[in-house]
């Protein structure tokens, strides 16, 4: 293929990209900047962790997750690290022993990686001295590693592999190694061609090829199930040009095996459900109907119609269920999830017998509960002597004051569990957690109710999207005068 036509490809692959992705253009810009430049060993160790844990490298909200994991990893003991720790309630924890142990040891290299010899190797090489050193950075996560620290490494994952070949630019491979090997060079070649840097291409492909995560943005086209009709370089495409023809049997036959191989259940037996995009696990979930028959094509056309999986959380039954190929059964299945999940993360961080120690733990137990609520909702905490829960109560439903919620409502449940103590929590829909005037002034009148009954308030705090207000970490949980 001539440098024209790669040029052409390349320009209607990144015009895709930027049109479905448009963050996408802040994070090429990001990798275009990347070089290599002798990283600290703060970052190197990071992006490790990071990378071992398939967090996405350019997104702050995980790298800050990353740096408060890293922070537990040194501060714990290893050996004692219980998948019931609080602490390890998180990704690690769920780890067997023996991988954690390892990622420990590929952490504490990669503090000390010696990064003058990588400038000297040559990729393969330097690929096989991290493997080697840093036992977490197997498969392609050593590559990963590299590239996000400025390295000249592409990522001839499957799903990169896949598009190569169905484009026609690679051949058929003998074994996977052989795939690695020549979907490097490659990407490589298109690097030359359209004068771009290899991890500019490396990122794209991976957008295109669903190898990175989308954000629900239905950026990805080549994927297992491939959305050939909504491909913008069809035309140019072996596969697209074949298949279903008797022309050139033999590609034909090895790109259906690659589409029947890389369904996404099968995926999940072999990869593990953490490599599938979001568009890709749903369509595990869905069941076809005759309008849309292939359930990665309805995945996707579900996260472009809500926009994130945020929104699709968000969305009624019947908002669900009036999507074009949807319908009811869909829609039941996508609620009864999403429900599951919100279960899930109420379970794991707080609960029923467990004890009040910080408001962040009340707040991971209410954020996705209160996702995409449209009206203020009010809860208490019942405590016992020991700050143990012993029941949350939902109290109300409304604005705190509109509502008119009496002290006698909020304190009715408390007496009946005889509690010691308890917290207020409500939301905000706005989500902005600042507390209004309103808010100061009903956590002053709860706080004396509770003084006078003998049920301290400990906390009142005020959940928003990403973030929570505890009155009483910032120390206006008391009234400033003294009313004793
Ligand atoms: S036409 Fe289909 S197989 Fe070819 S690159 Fe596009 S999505 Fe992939």
């Amino acid at each position: 293929m001539g440098t024209m036509q790669l040029s052409e490809i390349w320009n209607k692959l990144l015009g895709h990209v930027i049109q479905f992705a448009p963050w996408a253009e802040d994070r090429l810009e990001e990798v275009r900047k990347r070089t290599w430049y002798l990283p600290s060993p703060e970052t190197a160790q990071l992006n490790l962790l990071m990378v071992c844990l398939d967090l996405d490298l350019d997104d702050f909200r995980h790298r800050s997750k990353a740096k408060h994991l890293l922070e537990e990893l040194f501060s714990s003991d290893v050996s004692q690290i219980d998948a019931k720790t609080p602490m390890f309630s998180g990704q690690i924890a769920k780890l067997p022993q023996k991988h954690v142990d390892r990622l420990l040891q590929s952490v504490k290299w990669a503090f000390e990686a010696p990064f003058e010899e990588f400038e000297q190797l040559p990729v393969d090489q330097a690929v096989i001295l991290v493997r080697k050193s840093a036992p977490s950075l197997k498969g392609f996560r050593a590559h990963r590693w590299l590239n996000s620290l400025g390295y000249h490494v592409a990522t001839p994952d499957l799903p990169r592999q896949r598009f190569l070949f169905r484009m026609g630019w690679l051949k058929e491979v003998s074994t996977a190694e052989a795939g690695k090997k020549a979907a490097f060079k490659e990407i490589q070649k298109l690097s030359v061609a359209v004068e771009a840097p290899l991890r500019e291409i490396d990122y794209v492909l991976g957008l295109f090829a669903g190898a990175i995560e989308d954000s629900g943005t239905g950026v990805a086209r080549c994927l297992a199930q491939p959305l050939c009709e909504e491909c913008p370089i069809a035309s140019e495409c072996l596969f697209f040009r074949i298949q279903g023809s008797d022309k050139d049997r033999g590609s034909g036959a090895l790109a259906d095996t690659m589409r029947t191989e890389d369904l996404p259940k099968e995926r999940i037996r072999k990869e593990g459900p953490e490599h599938l995009s979001s568009a890709e696990l749903l369509s595990v979930l869905l069941r076809p109907g005759q309008s849309v028959p292939n359930t990665l094509q309805l995945a996707h056309r579900l996260l472009r119609h809500a926009g994130s999986l945020r929104r699709l959380s968000e969305m009624s039954f019947s908002g669900l269920s009036e999507i074009p190929g949807v319908g009811s059964a869909n829609a039941a299945i996508l609620m009864s999830t999403l429900e599951l999940c919100r279960k899930f993360n109420e379970e794991d961080y707080f609960g029923v017998g467990q004890h009040f120690t910080k408001a962040e733990a009340v707040f991971t137990h209410f954020r996705s509960r209160f996702l995409g609520a449209k009206q203020e909702e009010i809860y208490v905490i019942n405590l016992d002597s020991q700050l143990k829960v012993i029941r949350i109560v939902p109290v109300s439903k409304g604005l705190l004051l509109q509502a008119q919620v009496e002290s006698r409502e909020i304190f009715k449940e408390a007496i009946k569990d005889s509690a010691h103590s308890m917290i207020i929590v409500h939301n905000h829909p706005s989500g902005s957690p600042k507390p209004s005037k309103a808010d100061r002034r009903i956590t002053e009148h709860l706080y004396r109710a509770g003084e006078f009954l003998r049920i301290p308030i400990q906390d009142h705090i005020i959940i928003g999207e990403k973030e929570y207000y505890s009155f009483a970490e910032e120390g206006t949980l008391e009234p400033s005068e003294d009313f004793s």
